[in-house]
């Protein structure tokens, strides 16, 4: 990140003084469509990130300034100041709620810009909201925990920007840390520190820059598939709460119980969970094969049983594994965006290459590709 650029035009708007801040984007490794089944996610930050730098104005007005959109805005803290533009939402809503818990906000004047590359599935908008729950809570001394900063901005997404999403994005964010994964049980909150160095390895990301139609629709309706099974399991286990509690035993009892669509919704998640987990132990062993063969499964099973790929992602992963990718798999939802590929370093570049040339040659596009470093989240820059 150029930092340089920001500086020159903080102190062009608003003089010398101010503070600079970052906080970064993010990945999965592994443990998709678990959140809401109460089961393990596995984030890192990431190498990209945004940058704010921020002083105090003596208002009580924010002066923002997007150096990526080249624009400015000015608004005040009540709720009805809340600006048109989008980008200023993710600014405002983390100050509507950092006052909701208590905290002091005074007017500032910030510039800031980003290398997240927006709506590719890394979580840029947790990248900013971050950045200035984390600056805001230094600046003002407000002395809230770090649990509650990743809460400030997924409470911006569901009040302010319309996006009812989970705690992960944001969670991974403010703590993410150099070097590490973070495993985090989404029914308890507990998380937990994995190493992640993987020497002789990049971490890849291809992003088939495809939407499909399909996603909120079958997002809602895997969850329900989910919760039903849920639901009959528990009668002969009345302590399931979530799929993530289920043995795969319990699920077989109740074959006869469910749809079979149900099923194999479920033999997914069941597996999924199982599979963080073992990733985790694999890690702690520094055996990125393992990972590796991991994310090849968590592919096979968002792909076959909880059918949530596409043609795109499938040709992506299946592209990885002909090509001696260690791991590969779609990273998110699912219909699109990327997939995200654990490739050995003597390959990188033949990989890059050819898979660019052969998604290009089927679908008529380019993908794009991002390298990604697992590094430092929410900071403090000097
Ligand atoms: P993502 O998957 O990247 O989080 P979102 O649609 O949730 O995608 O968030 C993207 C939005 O976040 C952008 O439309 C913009 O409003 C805001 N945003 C992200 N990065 C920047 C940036 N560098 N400068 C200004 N706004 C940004
Ligand atoms: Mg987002």
């Amino acid at each position: 990140m150029n930092t340089e650029k920001i500086h020159e035009k903080f102190v062009s708007l608003y003089g010398e003084g101010g503070r600079t801040y970052s906080s970064a984007g993010r990945i999965n490794l592994i443990g998709e469509h678990t959140d809401y089944n109460g089961g393990y996610v596995f984030p890192g930050a990431i190498d990209k990130c945004i940058v704010a730098e921020i002083k105090l104005n003596g208002t009580d007005k924010v002066r923002a300034f997007s150096l990526d959109y080249d624009a400015s805005v000015e608004f005040g803290m009540a709720e009805e100041d809340k600006p048109s533009e989008q980008w200023a939402c993710y600014l405002f809503g983390v100050i509507r709620e950092t006052i909701k818990r208590g905290g002091v906000v005074k007017g500032f004047d910030t510039v800031f810009a980003g290398d997240v590359p927006l709506g590719a599935g890394l979580s840029s908008s947790a990248a900013l909201e971050s950045t200035f729950a984390f600056a805001i809570n230094d600046i003002f001394e407000n002395g809230i925990d770090k649990f509650t900063l990743a809460k400030i901005g997924q409470s911006t997404e569901h009040n302010y920007c319309g996006v009812k999403c989970g705690i992960m994005d944001q969670f991974a964010s403010v703590f993410g840390r150099k070097g590490s994964l973070i495993r985090l049980n989404c029914k308890t909150l507990e998380y937990k520190y994995f190493p992640f160095d993987p020497k002789g390895y990049k971490l890849v990301l291809v992003d088939s820059c495809v939407k499909h139609e399909l996603a909120s629709s079958a997002y809602n309706a895997r969850r329900e598939s989910c919760e039903r099974a849920a639901a009959a399991i528990k009668k002969n286990h009345p302590e399931v709460d979530f799929l993530s509690d289920c043995k795969r035993v319990w699920l077989d009892e109740v074959r006869d119980e469910i749809s079979s669509e149900d099923f194999l919704r479920a033999e997914y998640v069941i597996g999924e969970v199982q599979r963080v987990l073992d990733v985790c132990d694999a890690l702690e062993r520094n055996d990125y094969e393992i990972v590796g063969e991991m994310m090849y499964q968590t592919h096979f099973g968002l792909s076959k049983l909880y059918e949530v790929s596409c043609e795109e992602l499938d040709f992506l992963n299946k592209f990885a594994r002909l090509n001696g990718v260690t791991g590969s798999r779609v990273m998110g939802g699912g219909f699109g965006g990327c997939t995200i590929n654990l490739v050995k370093e003597e390959l990188y570049s033949r990989f890059v290459s050819d898979v660019r040339a052969a998604f290009a040659e089927k679908f008529g596009h380019q993908p794009k590709i991002y390298d990604v470093v697992i590094s430092d989240g929410a900071r403090k820059l000097d």
